[in-house]
């Protein structure tokens, strides 16, 4: 049986802000009717209604991006059972869709063999350029200079002790990093060390 995930969209516009209470006015899309179930006075919302059209195309991008995110991410998590590649940490919550190319370059779309399911700490290690994974070996390569600091736990267990252990990979070959783009960012991660 193949198994779905979904995800509720409620799309909503924030109407008014107090600022001394730091709270916002919600208002739902559906039928613009005020929460107190009467339709919103033209006088009160005038420039939110004449708005309206440019306001429901900001939220519909606003949406695609957010839900095409979310996709990606439940796709890229589910591909590597919920693990973070490099140490394996089972956490959801603290695991992150990384993107071997970013979203902002050629090459960056959201598909799970750009992804890689990382860590908090690894995709941000990853992103600093700190650790690298070479394409041909999938080994991790921890920067040179931060192999020889000394500092705490996380530095040595977390990030040294990565140095030369080899990534972790989604059961599907179509799943797993494309090594084309593995090689496009190693060179990245090379030219920082
Ligand atoms: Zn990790």
């Amino acid at each position: 049986m193949v198994s779905n995930a979904y995800l509720p969209v409620w799309r909503v516009f924030v109407v008014g802000e107090d600022s001394a209470s730091s709270s916002f006015l919600i208002q739902p899309e559906v039928g613009m009717v005020s929460l107190d179930g009467n339709s919103i006075a033209a006088s009160m919302f005038g420039e939110v209604i004449a708005n309206q059209g440019a306001r429901r195309a900001y939220g519909t991008t606003k949406v695609k991006t957010r839900l095409h995110q979310q996709g990606f991410r439940e796709r890229v998590m589910r591909a590597n059972r919920e693990h973070c590649a490099m140490c394996r940490l089972r956490h959801k919550k603290l695991l992150d869709a990384a993107h071997i190319i970013p979203d902002s370059e050629p090459g960056g779309e959201a598909v799970v063999d750009n992804g890689l399911s990382l860590c908090k700490i690894h995709h941000a290690t990853f992103d600093a350029r700190v650790i690298g994974i070479d394409p041909d070996s999938l080994q991790i390569m921890v920067r040179r200079d931060v192999l020889q600091e000394v500092d705490g736990p996380m530095l040595r267990h977390g990030i040294q002790a990565m140095d030369g252990t080899k990534i972790w990979l989604p059961q599907r070959r179509k799943d797993r990093p494309d090594p084309e783009r593995l090689a496009k960012r190693f060179e990245h991660f090379l030219r920082a060390g």
